[in-house]
């Protein structure tokens, strides 16, 4: 998967990438990012890549010329998506990374101060995803997001005959949330990992495990029942 990030902070990315399992990810060649910076294809003799808005009012606005041009500057495979990161966009969930897992290419743009100029939207259609209904200072830490959480699907990326199919939300669970986790000791200021964890019977193991998954999601987001 090859993932091109349009970002004016690109050491955002970079520094998170070089950690834990995507700087595993990036090293094996199951996954590739690369950041491109739209000041670096501003025509204006500052670099700028921004302006005041047009009508007035706070903040400044992401100008067209440096995105468009960085865009068109991008290679595309022939099974790519175009994200726009966006507080407007459709809410991104575990079944958009299952879907986007599935490309071959995905290019994130990601927005600051006030946001985009309206004509890049329109100019460059891309889908429009938000990580949430809330308001970030930029797109970086969606774009890591989305990174992070579609690269988690592809094969061997967790390691080898490893998958995410097990984790809340997934297939492998109906959707459901996970359920509970112990490991040593077998009991702690009072607390005893339950019998059936310890008594090697896989069947019931799975029974209990199925239950556990069924009653938390009850408990704590009955919305995915
Ligand atoms: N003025 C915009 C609005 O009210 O819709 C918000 C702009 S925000 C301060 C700057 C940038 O952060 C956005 O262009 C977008 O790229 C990113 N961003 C902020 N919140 C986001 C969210 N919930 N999901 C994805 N990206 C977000």
């Amino acid at each position: 998967m090859k993932y091109d990030v349009i970002t004016l902070f690109p050491e955002i990315i970079e520094g998170y990438c070089s950690h834990s399992i995507t700087k595993r990810g990036i090293e094996s060649e199951i996954i590739n990012v690369k950041t491109h910076n739209p000041r670096e294809y501003s025509l204006d003799k500052h670099k700028r890549v921004d302006d005041t808005p047009y009508g007035g009012g706070d903040g400044m606005v992401l100008a067209c010329q440096p995105i468009f041009d960085c865009y068109n500057s991008i290679e595309k495979k022939e099974n790519f998506e175009f994200i726009m990161l966006t507080p407007q966009g459709e809410r991104f969930n575990q079944n958009i990374a299952v879907e986007l897992s599935k490309k071959e290419q995905i290019i994130l743009l990601c927005g600051h101060y006030e946001g985009f100029d309206e004509r890049i939207r329109l100019g460059l259609k891309p889908r429009e995803i938000s990580i949430g209904d809330y308001v970030l200072t930029g797109g970086e830490l969606g774009a890591l997001v989305l990174i992070d959480s579609i690269s988690r699907n592809l094969e061997n990326y967790l390691g080898k005959d490893k998958c995410a199919c097990d984790d809340s939300f997934s297939e492998g669970l109906n959707g459901l949330l996970e359920y509970p986790h112990y490991t040593k000791p077998r009991e702690y200021l009072g607390m005893k990992v339950p019998d059936v964890l310890l008594n090697g019977n896989h069947k019931e193991i799975e029974e209990y495990r199925k239950n556990e998954s069924i009653k938390r999601t009850k408990q704590k987001r009955p919305d995915l029942l």
